[in-house]
């Protein structure tokens, strides 16, 4: 299949497709070479485009609210699937459990985390204020099994639809799913379609005030409102890599314009014209400070993607 007669099937199924798309403007830190395809299916159509892309031989990789990841300036070679369009929550009887405590909803991918914290406080369901104010979608937040506070996205799956290479759905009860700290057992080529999250029944005004309580801590902690993509390691057992990294004498440091926060030494800033070379020869630096001083390794959390 050539690019033009994909270009022909995504427009008969109504699928937005975008040629040598810089993904700079689809991460938070606004760094990125093109990708090849920029496909932006809806719930309807991506199982038919991922077999489709499977069949012929088109690589992919799929990317929700792009808050975790660094994209090599070179690009992505083959297609990036976007999950925005696939964004809706439903609350209704038949995700009732039989315990009045307990409510599920069914929430797709693509929609925001922050949209399904908000919508649970409104409607009274405690669990996952503990993640306020980490950024991306629920596809992202499940994938790497995002958390702070004590709390992580795992302790409210009940179970996870994924599309298949092959284009069929697969369901994984959250058992299946290997979560671990910062990550999940999600192999690549499997997409994360929807979820349904079981929460606890709470007044709205006690979530909120918890909220509230997590979004201030994190803002007076990590540098929300600069250029990052968050933790960039992970932290190794019983320590906080932003803590070795901060006493190895690494925060402040700059590599072009990308800067080790002064805030939080765990959170790298592109200031501007940072470019994942930069971004990486830092992290070479900053894991080196940290062996040699302690002789930890480093484990990046942040995805490196692109070719
Ligand atoms: C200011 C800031 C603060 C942050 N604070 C936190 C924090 O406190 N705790 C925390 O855990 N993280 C934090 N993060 C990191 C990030 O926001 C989370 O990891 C988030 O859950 C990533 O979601 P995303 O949709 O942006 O994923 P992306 O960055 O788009 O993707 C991340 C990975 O998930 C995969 N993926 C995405 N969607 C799917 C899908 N539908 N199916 C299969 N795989 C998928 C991608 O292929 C990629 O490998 C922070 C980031 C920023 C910028």
């Amino acid at each position: 299949m050539t690019y033009e007669h994909l270009k022909d099937f995504c427009i008969s199924r109504n699928i937005d497709i975008r040629f040598n798309e810089p993904m700079s403007i689809h991460t938070s830190l606004k760094i990125g070479g093109p990708a090849d395809i920029a496909l932006f299916p809806n719930e309807s159509s991506i199982s038919e485009l991922i077999k489709t892309l499977t069949k012929e031989g088109i690589p992919y990789i799929v990317i929700g609210g792009g808050t975790n990841i660094l994209i090599k300036d070179s690009g992505i070679g083959g297609a990036v699937i976007f999950t925005s369009r696939i964004n809706g929550i439903t609350q209704n009887t038949e995700y009732r459990t039989q315990d009045a405590d307990t409510e599920c909803i069914f929430v797709q991918s693509g929609c925001l985390l922050q949209k399904v914290i908000n919508l649970c406080i409104e409607h009274g369901l405690s669990g996952m204020e503990g993640l306020a104010g980490i950024p991306g979608s629920v596809g992202g937040a499940i994938a790497g099994n995002a958390g702070s506070f004590g709390y992580e996205i795992k302790d409210v799956i009940k179970s996870v639809n994924l599309v298949m290479p092959d284009g069929s759905i697969k369901n994984l009860s959250s058992s299946d799913i290997g979560f671990q700290y910062r990550s999940s057992n999600i192999t690549s080529g499997a997409i994360i379609l929807s979820t349904i999250l079981c929460l606890r029944r709470d007044e709205p005004f006690k979530i909120k005030k918890r909220f509230v309580e997590f979004i201030n801590e994190k803002k007076s902690r990590q540098p929300v409102s600069k250029l990052s993509a968050g933790c960039v390691f992970k932290n190794p057992k019983d320590i906080a890599a932003g803590k070795l990294i901060a006493d190895a004498g690494c925060k402040g440091m700059r590599f072009g314009d990308i800067e080790v926060s002064t805030m939080h030494a765990n959170f790298f800033i592109n200031r501007g014209k940072g470019t994942a070379d930069d971004f990486l020869k830092l992290m070479d630096i900053v894991s080196k400070k940290v062996k040699d001083k302690f002789g930890i390794v480093l484990e990046p959390e942040i995805k490196v993607l692109g070719r």
